[in-house]
């Protein structure tokens, strides 16, 4: 699903979606990542000229090369105003196991913020100043689009001048700006942004109504991530003993109540390993199963199968459902994560 949502930046749209009643865990859950856009005119290239020494004192330290910078002089091919066409900045914020963690903890907007950089999120800002370093648009319309960072520590922290040389960014904002320009508002001429622009100075960029979010494709996270599974269990009392347990020990857990929610989440979290309760409302682990195992993306995924003390007949039924593994009913915490960590060790060692 995609959706559209307005705030200052991308990781604001997790406290937006929980102002409109959505429980944290289910957006960490759920939530692939978000692209935060804003628009800026592009220069025209028929009439761009060097510009030498505008840059304000306070945003100074992202531009230490001031020779580069570019402004519009006018021509007719942009009806004089030094600009022609637009181009996207963009915040692209990519879920992954700490900023999972964050949202289904309720951390702060920084916090998330600072789990998204830290795994190579760039900012609108740092998006912006690339362009205008590569001479596409000038410092009168970055200050335009966005608010300089109050806070150097907090930018510059993640090296942002250097990288934006480097970073080979620039096709990115290519794809933004063909999916979302021809919603926005159109900002051809210098008297757009006056209605854009409140009266007085928020800290939050002026900007408040041009920008859009966006879904984007799930990418596994490049560190190596915490493992991921699944516990399929109606009995609340003992998924949260397993989910305890299995925490402590280092997995990103999450959980389903009953079998049809369990399809749901395999496909949308793509866990490494389920744990799969038989007797389960809806749809239950015989059928849980048989439909993993139809499916080629889940035919080799691990599942640990719960079942009831006495009932040796599902003993035998669930391997030839295709499960993994089993655990009768009651067990104990070690044997469950110690049949957890074989499966997965098994799994690695098969791996291409
Ligand atoms: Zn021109």
């Amino acid at each position: 699903m995609l959706s559209t949502l307005h705030t200052n930046d991308a990781a604001s749209s997790v406290t937006r979606l929980i102002d409109i009643g959505i429980e944290s865990y289910k957006i960490a859950a759920a939530l692939k990542g978000v692209v935060a856009q804003r628009l800026m005119r592009r220069l025209c290239p028929h009439c761009r000229e060097l510009s030498v020494g505008q840059v304000p004192d306070r945003i100074k330290r992202w531009f230490p090369d001031q020779g580069t910078l570019y402004r519009g002089v006018g021509c007719t091919e942009c009806s004089m105003t030094g600009y022609r066409g637009r181009l996207a900045v963009e915040e692209v914020l990519q879920a992954n196991d700490e900023v999972e963690r964050r949202i289904a903890g309720n951390e702060s907007v920084e916090r998330i913020n600072d789990a998204a950089r830290e795994t190579g999120m760039r900012s609108l800002w740092e998006s912006g100043v690339q362009h205008v370093r590569q001479g596409e648009t000038t410092i009168e319309e970055l200050l335009r689009v966005l608010e300089a960072p109050a806070d150097p520590s907090a930018v510059t922290r993640s090296s942002p001048a250097p990288r934006a040389s480097t970073s080979g960014t620039p096709a990115v904002p290519t794809r933004a700006s063909s999916t979302s320009v021809e919603e926005e508002e159109p900002q051809t001429g210098p008297s757009t942004p006056a209605s854009r622009r409140s009266g007085t100075r928020h800290s939050a960029p002026a900007s408040f109504t041009g920008e859009s979010f966006e879904l984007v494709e799930d990418k596994q996270s490049k560190r190596p991530a915490a493992k991921r599974v699944l516990l399929v269990e109606d009995e609340e009392s003992l998924r949260r003993v397993m989910k305890d347990l299995l925490e402590r020990e280092g997995f990103v857990v999450y959980e389903a109540g009953d079998g049809v929610i369990a399809l749901d989440e395999i496909d949308r979290l793509a866990p490494d390993l389920v744990v799969l309760d038989l007797n389960l409302p809806r749809l239950d682990g015989y059928g849980v199963l048989s439909h993993l195992r139809a499916r080629p993306a889940t035919q080799k995924l691990p599942v640990i199968v719960l079942t009831a003390k006495g009932d040796e007949d599902s003993e035998v039924r669930v391997f030839e459902y295709g499960a993994s593994d089993y655990l009768t009913k009651p067990f104990r915490g070690r044997a469950l994560s110690a049949r957890i960590h074989s499966l997965l060790d098994r799994k690695a060692k098969s791996a291409p």
